[in-house]
């Protein structure tokens, strides 16, 4: 099937492009991009022009940053084309509740896109968790984003998440493995005085869940979440690439490349079967987190 990549960026060189390159499924029609483009692949600059010159290119995945991207989803889906979302979904999820409802008026299919869950050891982690009951949990999301978003100003800009935008993984990881869902009940967020968006979170769930996310991480950055059951501990590492049950490797390897392939399969899945798949547990513990959190100001923030 057909494919055309919006927002030629950082992941979409990094991930979506070797994705599609190497996926059965997919063959990369045309990029839409202010800037970038791919080698050898019709490039046009304006998404209103791609939409009239390629009618019949029936998939559209959007790896803009949140702000930017509803008005690119709205015009794929009003010119009849399926939409992947890259995460977060959307800037707001009245937003992403707008594309879900408009998707399902033509028949198209609308997915958000959430990779972590793709991660090689988060399947056998909900497996292992089903029938177990959860006593505490705590993630800790701690990377440097000098090195994940050199001089990308727009994650402090409002709409653009800060440290949630790492965090949002975490969180992807964590609704989608607990057996029973939790909700947060406080937060406190640290913006740099200069900064919209926070660079550091402490989340408190119910049913003893805790999170601590941090973009100031410097050396060895750590992605890893950590559960007491009534059957033992179980903790996902290298955000969520390995498991480990009582302190034992048990499954995994130590590389994402296999969560952007995956999400690509699981969209010609979605499109053959003429459904969607819109999950926003994630994005609602995050708008939570900025509906309720403590607001601490901290140092300045530059790139
Ligand atoms: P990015 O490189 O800063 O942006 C991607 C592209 O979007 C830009 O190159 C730009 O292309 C276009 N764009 C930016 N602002 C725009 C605007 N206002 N209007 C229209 N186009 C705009 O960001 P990214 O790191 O790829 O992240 C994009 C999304 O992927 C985010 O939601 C992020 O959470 C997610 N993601 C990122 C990573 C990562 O490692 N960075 C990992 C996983 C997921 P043009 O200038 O050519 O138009």
């Amino acid at each position: 099937m057909q494919i055309a990549l919006v927002g030629i960026g950082k992941i979409a060189v990094d991930q979506h492009v070797p994705a599609i390159a190497a996926s059965p499924d997919w063959d990369l029609a045309a990029t839409v991009s202010r800037k970038g483009s791919v080698a050898g692949v019709p490039a046009f600059s304006d998404f209103a022009a791609f939409l009239d010159a390629f009618p019949d290119v029936p998939v559209v995945s959007l790896c803009l940053p949140p702000v930017p991207r509803f008005a690119y989803a709205e015009a794929a889906l009003r010119a009849g084309r399926h939409v992947m979302l890259e995460k977060p979904p959307g800037a707001t999820l009245a937003e992403v509740h707008a594309l879900q409802a408009m998707a399902a008026a033509r028949g198209l299919t609308l997915y958000t896109t959430w990779h972590s869950r793709m991660a090689h050891a988060v399947a056998p982690a909900r497996a292992w968790l089903a029938d177990k009951v959860i006593r505490r949990a705590h993630i800790t999301w701690r990377e440097d984003v000098r090195k994940w978003h050199p001089g990308q100003d727009w994650v402090f800009e409002p709409g653009g998440m800060g440290v949630f935008d790492p965090g949002i993984n975490a969180l992807s990881i964590l609704t989608h493995i607990l057996p029973a869902p939790v909700h947060l009940t406080a937060a406190t967020l640290e913006f740099p005085a200069n900064r919209q968006t926070p660079i550091a979170a402490a989340l408190t769930f119910s049913g003893g869940v805790t999170a601590d996310f941090d973009w100031r991480q410097e050396g060895s950055q750590i992605w890893d979440i950590m559960l007491d059951t009534s059957a033992g501990s179980l903790a996902l590492r290298m955000g969520g690439n390995i498991l480990e049950i009582d302190g034992q490797v048990i499954s995994g390897e130590d590389s994402i490349m296999g969560e952007y392939p995956a999400l690509y399969a699981r969209m010609a899945e979605l499109v053959a079967g003429g459904t969607s798949e819109v999950d926003l547990a994630p994005m609602v513990h995050v708008a939570d987190a900025l509906t309720i959190g403590r607001r601490l100001q901290t140092d300045p923030f530059h790139f």
